[in-house]
């Protein structure tokens, strides 16, 4: 799959659930409507769409949401995908997760070849814990990563750099995922769905927490990139790798090798543009692949260069109209 601009779709990230038991204040307002079960892709008609992608090139599987691990019988879906690992038609299956069920699942998605998880979490205070996502417990995130760790699945921490909120505890954020041997990354917020309140109040551009970052540490840029979003450094005091995923002030698109699914089968080509492909209809027609086939090849045939995300004063209202939880990031 080669999209206009000559990248190669080898990366799919599927959205198994709108639903999240978490309510992050910069994902998702207070008051969602989520989806009518009856609007949903079945675990069964999930695998079969992500078996087609895998049959076309995909190399790289991320499941993620909503929160993945909240789907029903979502282990189903991940045992069964975890053919296409054995095969060595997939080189990786992964999930994106906010932990919480962690503790539960951990040994599971191990015995299924998931070797690496990424989980979100923005502070290790428990009462700013519970500002941000609403509703979640921190004590049980955290039990969650001592439980995924013990069944020796690597774990990577993504955390969103929060205005007057985080930017104070990043540091804290550093020493603690990189003593625990995690790496860590930090994430631009982006002004996606309609959540309440101004992007502004919450933007903190990582270019300035880099900055206040280098009065304390040594920063060693790293080349390695993996094709995504996020440039590394090495932090020489703590030995660990920082990320940076900088939406808002410089995109990598150009080297973008991935599209996402949502849990109608909608497909999106960019996650900072409105253009979407309806799968599911495809998918139903017939029990052959071939139409869906055809709608992914469409679909990939319009791929965007990249997002044009801006806040700013004038700015201050969503660039897409959908929330995060629709595509999982
Ligand atoms: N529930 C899972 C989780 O918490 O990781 C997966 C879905 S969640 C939507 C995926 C990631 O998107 C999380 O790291 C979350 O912090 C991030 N996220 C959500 N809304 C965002 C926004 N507006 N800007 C930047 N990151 C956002």
């Amino acid at each position: 799959m080669i999209d206009p601009f000559g990248r190669r779709i080898s990366y799919l990230r599927v959205s198994v659930t709108d639903r999240c038991d978490f309510r992050c204040v910069y994902c998702m307002a207070e008051d969602m409507t989520f989806l009518p079960k009856a609007d949903l892709l079945t675990l069964e008609e999930l695998d079969r769409l992500c078996s087609v992608f895998v049959a076309k090139g995909v190399r790289k599987l991320r499941l993620t949401g909503g929160e993945p691990l909240v789907r029903r019988n979502v282990m189903s879906l991940i045992r069964s995908l975890s053919r296409h690992l054995k095969s060595g038609a997939l080189e990786e299956l992964t999930l994106t997760t906010n932990g919480s069920q962690l503790a539960r699942f951990a040994g599971e998605l191990a015995e299924c070849g998931v070797r690496r998880l990424n989980v979100s979490l923005d502070t290790l205070d428990a009462a700013k814990f519970r500002e941000i996502t609403r509703w979640g417990d921190l004590d049980k995130v955290l039990a969650g990563i001592d439980a995924a760790q013990a069944a020796g699945l690597h774990i990577k921490i993504n955390a969103v750099a929060l205005k007057g909120v985080n930017d104070e505890e990043i540091p804290a954020l550093i020493d603690w995922s990189h003593g625990r041997g995690m790496d860590l990354t930090l994430i631009e917020v982006m002004p996606m769905g309609e959540i309440g309140v101004g992007r502004i109040d919450q933007y903190l551009p990582l270019s300035m927490v880099r900055a206040n970052l280098e009065r304390r540490y040594t920063l060693t840029d790293l080349p390695d990139n993996t094709g995504g979003p996020a440039r590394y450094v090495r932090i020489a005091e703590t030995g660990g790798r920082l990320g940076f995923i900088t939406p808002m002030t410089h995109n990598f698109c150009e080297a973008c090798n991935r599209v996402r699914i949502t849990c109608t089968g909608t497909i999106h080509t960019c996650l900072g543009q409105e253009d979407a492909t309806d799968l599911r209809a495809p998918l139903r027609a017939s029990n052959d692949d071939a139409l869906v086939s055809e709608a992914i090849d469409r679909a990939i045939g319009t791929k965007p260069k990249g997002h044009d995300f801006i806040i700013d004063r004038r700015h201050n209202r969503p660039s897409v109209s959908r929330h995060m939880s629709v595509t999982g990031g």
